[in-house]
């Protein structure tokens, strides 16, 4: 029996109902960001379900335990404003765990009171609950605005107000707003940047705090991410990039704004040609040369393509996820000479409908995408009822549909829950675009070999 069996091949323009979303709510987002800073201890200001949710969804994704406090509002609270909670909780949480940071995010609740962190936080500092040397940081993260998406770019931008600062000594650095990836993605944004001789600031860097070793000994805090010290010099780099538009534009632009460090704004390194342009213009930005090792990875990804396109070319896919990682995951398709037929993403926002549009406009095939509230994984499945696909990329929650579909899916995006190696594996830079070709391939090439007949079956393929 199918899992999904409710779900109609008939579409019915649907305006208020929203089923099996392809987004999450902000402040997730925002503990993801916060893990990003050595020594922080994100904090959910509102009641206590909200972070309970978020840090179980962050650990069944990472397999690993993820720091955050709340102010666990009660009906009081919600009523006369959360004020005495947070202000409680900074006390509880320097005195018990000695976090140098705490970064406050917001939920639903607090915003729809109207709680001002600014003012919370200045009243803890004068009221001595921070000790020298420690450090408050907020942003609001309302739920009702954006996705998880939005909230993570609240948080950097949070990060960036707290710390970053201009001396007026231009230090020649890079800076790098990695967006909403994973740790083993920002770890190879960084080799990249290593290969090349760029010297970078990243924030957030989640590498080693969400994918860290098992020694024995539980640290809460381990010795990685970004400090708030590096923060503070990125002020005088030589300029920012952003990696994915929804979740970085608004650290960069802060940054060109405040301290007049221009920016610019890429696409997530994912695929060949996206890696190109990070390549480019960190080229640029720090007037460096591309080095042959660079150019030799590269190299191996075109020759991978051209080794494999055959099994790929015409093959239909249907994606949902956030839009910074789907643009550039489009446009690989496209260079493996694949048809990206059905694309949803629960986060809105006009751009996504140019950009689609643009990547789309060769394709000779009526391909359908679409974003905001009503586009969920119902509207997707309801799609591929329609005339189905060859292959599904997305996340855990995709399983429902492959399986009533019989369709293989490559999980990808946030969150992953029932397989491994999102953690370890970079999906970005030229090494990440050569295991989504391998991903892709391997999928696409398993199911040729179920389902050909045995005149078909290849020793050699
Ligand atoms: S939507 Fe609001 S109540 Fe629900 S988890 Fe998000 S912040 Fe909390």
């Amino acid at each position: 029996m199918a899992l999904l069996r409710h779900t109609t091949p008939e579409i019915k323009e649907r305006s208020a109902l929203t089923v099996n979303p392809a987004k999450t709510c902000q402040p997730i987002g925002a503990m993801y960001a916060a893990l990003g800073v050595r020594s922080c201890m994100p904090h959910s200001h509102g009641s206590q379900g909200c972070c309970a949710y978020h840090r179980s969804t962050l650990t069944r994704h990472y397999k690993e335990p993820i720091v955050a406090g709340t102010s666990s509002f009660t009906e009081g609270s919600s009523v006369f404003g959360g004020q005495s909670n947070l202000l409680q909780a900074i006390e509880n949480i320097f005195t018990l765990y000695e976090p140098n940071v705490i970064a406050v995010h917001t939920t639903c609740l607090s915003e729809t009171i109207g709680d001002d962190l600014r003012q919370i936080s200045q009243k803890a500092k004068d009221d001595g609950k921070v000790p020298d040397g420690k450090h408050i940081i907020y942003c609001n993260t309302p739920s009702y605005v954006g996705t998880h998406v939005t909230g993570y770019a609240n948080m950097v931008k949070g990060i960036l107000k707290g710390f970053a600062k201009k001396t007026g000594a231009p230090n020649g650095k890079v800076n790098i707003i990695p967006g909403f990836c994973e740790p083993s993605d920002m770890a190879e944004i960084r080799r990249l940047c290593g290969m090349l001789g760029v010297e970078i600031v990243m924030v957030p860097d989640t590498d080693g705090v969400v994918n860290g070793p098992l020694t024995g000994t539980y640290e809460m805090f381990p010795n990685y991410g970004t400090t708030p010290e590096e923060v503070g010099t990125m002020g005088d780099a030589a300029g920012s990039i952003g990696l994915g538009r929804w979740a970085t534009a608004e650290a960069v632009n802060y940054l060109d704004a405040e301290f007049k460090v221009p920016g610019k704004i890429l696409d997530l390194p994912i695929g060949l040609q996206a890696t190109d342009r990070f390549v480019d213009a960190l080229r640029k930005m720090a007037g460096v040369a591309v080095p042959t090792a660079v150019d030799f990875e590269r190299g191996q990804v075109v020759d991978a393509i051209s080794d494999y396109i055959q099994y790929l070319h015409g093959k239909k896919v249907a994606l949902a996820g956030d839009p910074d990682q789907l643009l550039p995951m489009v446009e690989m398709l496209l260079t493996l000479g694949m048809i990206p037929a059905y694309v949803v993403t629960g986060t809105g926002g006009k751009l996504f409908e140019e950009r689609m549009n643009a990547l789309l406009k060769d394709v000779p095939y009526p391909c359908k995408f679409k974003n905001g509230e009503q586009a969920d994984m119902y509207l997707l499945h309801q799609w591929i009822k329609t005339e189905s696909v060859d292959l599904l990329i997305g996340n855990t929650y995709m399983k429902y549909i492959a399986r009533d579909e019989d369709i293989p899916l490559i999980r990808h995006g946030f969150p992953i829950l029932d397989r491994m190696g999102h953690q370890y594996f970079p999906t970005v830079g030229y090494k990440g675009a050569l295991r989504m070709i391998e991903k892709i391939t391997g999928a696409i090439m398993d199911r040729m070999d179920r389902d050909c007949p045995e005149t078909k079956f290849e020793l050699q393929m």
